[in-house]
């Protein structure tokens, strides 16, 4: 009797145990869902005040440049800050979408070569002073079925790190080649590198090497542009690596299939961490 009556006990006690299990589950999920609604809202409701602030900016801009002002530079410092927010907000905003399993690919066949040619023109339009990029693409076409918005934002996100982590005025490189099956977009800095014990880390959310922010003085990110790229190139069927060495530089190279719209971007990739 003593027996049965112990493992009553137990019984009771394990159904308790799965109860508090379950219930905790449910907190933790509903407090999941209320972190995604709000990086959602938050991010969405920052874009529209940016949006506006930003257009007035440039509707000053030229005003003073028309009317020759010398006022003109002195924008220059609140359109570096707005730029900077924007790209943080847009980060905020992708970051929902990969979390909502709402990163969706609208491809569109594009050709390569002029999609880097393009996005060093319009990156060195927005950046004050522009550093010097050398590139490096095929003079023919390569056509490949990519998100070019999506695509743009893993290459300009490679350029920027390539500048924020290297000396002011060293050259950045940005080469384009096909290799084996794959088509390999390259980008290349003599800068500060990284440590090989945290190269596996870089790819995480949120995740920045403490020392390169001293080295370089540059506070400005939230970690999350590698892992955005990264889950937009997986999305693409492709990957990202890099090689880097601390004082030499970086080579961060995204690997995409040749035939890259064959791969279907229903893959739902779950967060790394
Ligand atoms: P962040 O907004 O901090 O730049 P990222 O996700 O783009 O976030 O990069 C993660 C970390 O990887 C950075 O904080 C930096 O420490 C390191 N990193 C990225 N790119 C480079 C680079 N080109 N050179 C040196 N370190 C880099």
């Amino acid at each position: 009797r003593r027996v049965m009556e112990q493992q009553r006990a137990l019984e009771l006690h394990a159904r308790s145990l799965e109860l508090t299990v379950q219930e905790r589950t449910r907190e933790l999920v509903a407090a999941n869902e209320a972190k995604d609604e709000f990086l959602s809202m938050a991010s969405h409701e920052l874009k529209t005040p940016l949006s506006c602030l930003k257009g007035m900016t440039q509707l000053l801009h030229r005003r003073l440049e028309r009317s020759g002002s010398p006022e003109v530079t002195n924008l220059a410092s609140m359109e570096n800050s707005i730029r900077r927010m924007e790209v943080l907000v847009n980060d905020l905003l992708s970051i929902s979408f990969i979390e909502t399993g709402m990163l969706t690919l609208h491809r569109q066949v594009t050709n390569m070569p002029e999609l880097c040619r393009r996005l060093i023109d319009e990156y060195l339009a927005g950046t004050n002073p522009p550093p010097v990029v050398k590139l490096e693409v095929p003079a023919e076409p390569l056509e490949m079925d990519v998100d070019v918005e999506r695509m743009g934002q893993v290459i300009i996100n490679l350029l920027s790190n390539a500048r924020k982590y290297s000396p002011a005025n060293a050259p950045i490189y940005l080469s384009l080649k096909c290799e084996k099956q794959e088509c390999v977009i390259a980008v290349r800095d003599t800068g500060v590198g990284i440590p090989a014990e945290v190269i596996p880390h870089i790819f995480e959310r949120f995740y920045r090497v403490p020392s390169i922010e001293v080295q370089t003085g540059s506070s400005i990110g939230l970690g999350l542009g590698l892992y955005i790229s990264q889950q937009i190139i997986e999305r693409h069927g492709g990957y990202i690596e890099v090689v880097s060495a601390p004082g030499q530089g970086s080579t961060f190279s995204v690997r995409l299939p040749l035939n890259v719209g064959s791969v279907k971007d229903a893959v739902k990739l779950a967060p790394s961490s």
